[in-house]
């Protein structure tokens, strides 16, 4: 059977208002949609990271048919299933002789490398208009700046969008309200719980297929409680506004034992594969801080991750690559530890944290800076090692978003492109922000010996070990003058600690 043009949806293109979409018209097109082996094991991913995009992409497609599309679905399981993206486009076209080939621009470099590159047919690419800030614009941006600094190009979002403008004025009299967001939480404070959803047949079939076929991959599959549908992710985001939202600000920053959630809204796993427009979620939370049900921090500091932080690591990443991947500024070496994949340390932070990842496919945001990512880059973890884990073990990680935010932000790989210094920190960071340390065998506030916490010897072993290359950065010159203020014999006792855990890390 024959189709005027074929249009190929990607996993994480699950949104009915996707530009492919709107440019086609199920009368005389036809919808291409393939499970492929290849994608899901370029990095092992998590399981339920694979159970959740073969679901949501099963789920689609019920739905594109639901509403008049003609689409060819190609399961994992199928006999011919060529288990490449561009094995399947080719067998497509063969079926269906289509004039042209649509594609709405894949999210990651990979990905649009391999399909133009792929000439079987004419391929036509469309701009991804679910993000707010196209290519040429943040080159436009870019150009000229010495620095990309995240927080001037915020400010560009936030005007051209209006979102918490009064005016030309920002909503509170502030651009940004972070200092107020940085409260550390104690376990008694109630936190609510993203809402869940029970697995259908769909999943169910899902499950079955991905705990026999990815059985080796890392984390727990089950309990699988992820939203598959648009309609499930905007219940997921009710009920993040209406339980988790006032404190989201207030305690942002925050770890908590036995509390992988906080107040956060553990919704960019819905966002990132298209189930949720940002710019809608953004509009939603507005209206709560206009109506006056939310403070300023809260509604402020949530736009500022979509609009600021998401957008600008996509241009980043856009900016940079090819090459980006491969950046080690500061020449790290070392291997991953093991204990990244199974949890297995004594360090509390670090287990509490790889932990939830492996039952959750999740950590937030200061779980990914300031414990895993810290924690590599003080021990010198090579950063393609590093961005590989966090590529594979998050339910939201593609390599668009997960690359800066890993080899820029947590590891200081770029150099500073990204961020003004490095995200480094000893133990008291962790221990203001969270009750870690309380039930940990280190002892925080000790530097050197066997019982102390690590994080102290190798924070100052890391900046010790990179003075040539950091010794430039205006906003370390006071750390490096109190290093230089310690007695010799302190210093000396401290590198000398820092390597003899380094030694034990094998
Ligand atoms: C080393 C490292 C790796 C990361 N890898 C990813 C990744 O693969 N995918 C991913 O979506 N985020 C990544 N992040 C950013 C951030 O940690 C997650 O977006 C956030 O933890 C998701 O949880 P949440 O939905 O509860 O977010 P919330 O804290 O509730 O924030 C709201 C939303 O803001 C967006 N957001 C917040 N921070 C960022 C950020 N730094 N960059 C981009 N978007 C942001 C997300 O869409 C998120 O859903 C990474 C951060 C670090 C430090
Ligand atoms: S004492 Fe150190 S290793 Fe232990 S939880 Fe605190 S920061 Fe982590």
């Amino acid at each position: 059977m024959t189709c005027r043009n074929l249009i190929l949806i990607l996993g994480d293109q699950l949104s009915a208002n996707l530009a492919s979409l709107k440019a086609g018209d199920p009368a005389r097109d036809r919808i291409l949609m393939a499970e492929v082996w290849d994608e899901a094991t370029y990095v092992k991913h998590h399981k339920k990271k694979i159970a959740f995009i073969f679901s949501a992409m099963r789920h689609f497609a019920e739905e594109l048919k639901a509403g008049g599309w003609p689409v060819d679905y190609v399961h994992l399981d199928e006999a011919a299933n060529s288990q490449s993206l561009t094995g399947e486009l080719s067998r497509a076209v063969a079926r269906h002789h289509p004039e042209r080939v649509i594609i709405t621009e894949p999210g990651e470099w990979r990905v649009r490398q391999m399909l133009e590159a792929w000439a079987d047919a004419p391929l036509d690419i469309l701009e991804d208009d679910r993000f707010l800030c196209t290519h040429a614009e943040f080159s436009d941006w870019a150009a000229g700046r010495k620095q990309l600094r995240m927080e001037y190009f915020y400010r560009e979002m936030r005007r051209k969008t209006g979102l918490l403008m009064d005016g030309d004025q920002p909503a509170g009299g502030k651009w940004n309200f972070d200092a107020d967001n940085r409260k550390p939480a104690s376990a008694d404070l109630f936190m609510p719980r993203p809402a869940q959803v029970q697995p259908d047949q769909i999943t169910e079939a899902v499950l079955a297929l991905v705990g026999d076929r990815f059985a080796d991959h890392f984390g727990d599959l089950e309990p699988f409680w992820f939203a598959v549908t648009a309609r499930q992710a905007e219940a997921a985001l009710d009920s993040f506004i209406a339980d988790a939202l006032a404190s989201f600000g207030d305690f942002q920053d925050a770890m908590v034992r036995g509390e992988p959630f906080v107040y956060h809204s553990v919704l960019s796993a819905y966002i990132n594969a298209g189930l949720l427009d940002p710019l809608a979620v953004c509009r939603r939370v507005e209206a709560e801080y206009r109506a006056g049900r939310v403070a300023i921090n809260a509604a402020e500091g949530f736009i500022r991750q979509i609009i600021g932080w998401r957008e600008y690591v996509r241009g980043i990443y856009w900016h940079t690559m090819p090459g980006y991947e491969l950046k080690n500024a500061l020449g790290a070496t070392r291997a991953l530890p093991r204990f990244y994949w199974t949890g297995d340390t004594d360090m509390t932070c670090l287990a509490e944290a790889i932990g939830q990842t492996r039952r959750e496919a999740y950590a937030h945001h200061i779980q990914r800076l300031m414990v895993t990512g810290n924690f590599a880059m003080l021990a010198g973890i090579d950063p393609h090692q590093v961005h590989e884990w966090y590529l594979a073990v998050y339910a939201d990680a593609y390599e668009w978003v997960e690359l800066p935010n890993t080899v820029g932000m947590s590891q200081f790989a770029d150099g500073g492109l990204l961020a003004s210094k490095p995200y480094a920190a000893g133990g008291n960071y962790t221990n203001k922000m969270s009750d870690y340390c309380r039930s940990c065998r280190y002892d925080v506030k000790q530097r050197t010996g066997p019982d102390a916490c690590p994080f102290n010897a190798l924070y100052w072993d890391f900046l010790a070990r990179n003075r040539e290359t950091l010794k430039g950065n205006p906003r370390l010159g006071p750390v490096y003058r109190t290093w230089d203020r310690m007695d010799e014999a302190k210093r000396r006792e401290t590198r000398e600690s820092a390597a003899a855990f380094l030694a034990g890390l094998g």
